[in-house]
């Protein structure tokens, strides 16, 4: 299954302003993350690297600007969001272990927006992400296999 979602761009935070603060912090965390974070967890992590609380309407603000300036991408399958790495990637979600990584696809990219074109709409973003497992978990399940032979 794949999931594609396209968003506008959200206003940034002025500098020096404590929401341009909290988007730093968030990209920290994010940084850190293996695996795409959830809000609450986002808010944790927040709450313990800067010893403050933060309420969640404060880190869904600060994530529509981190999307809106293409720092950060919203995993549909996994209500989640990842530091986006600055490439027109595919994000690939294991469905085993919830790993995510992001894997350039710029000509799936471009085919996408050639055929919007010929539709007549203008793609402004484009987020695709796929479902599967992970050459971990299938390292994982094959040795499984081969143990019970
Ligand atoms: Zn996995």
């Amino acid at each position: 299954m794949a999931g594609i979602r396209t968003a506008r761009p959200a206003r940034p935070a002025s500098p020096g302003s404590p929401a341009a603060r909290l988007d730093a912090a968030i990209l920290r965390v994010l940084a850190a993350a293996a695996t795409p974070m959830g809000t609450y967890a986002i808010m944790a992590a927040i709450a313990r690297l800067e010893e403050r609380s933060i309420y969640p309407n404060q880190v869904y603000r600060a994530l529509e600007r981190l999307i809106g300036a293409e720092l950060v991408d919203r995993v549909e399958m996994s209500s989640g969001y990842l530091l986006r790495p600055g490439l027109r990637g595919v994000i690939l979600i294991c469905s085993l272990c919830g790993g995510a990584s992001q894997v350039d696809a710029g000509p799936l990219h471009e085919g996408l927006r050639k055929t919007a074109e010929r539709h007549g709409f203008s793609v402004e973003r484009t987020i695709i992400e796929a479902s599967g497992r992970c050459s971990t978990c299938i390292d994982v399940a094959e040795a499984r296999a081969s143990d019970r032979i």
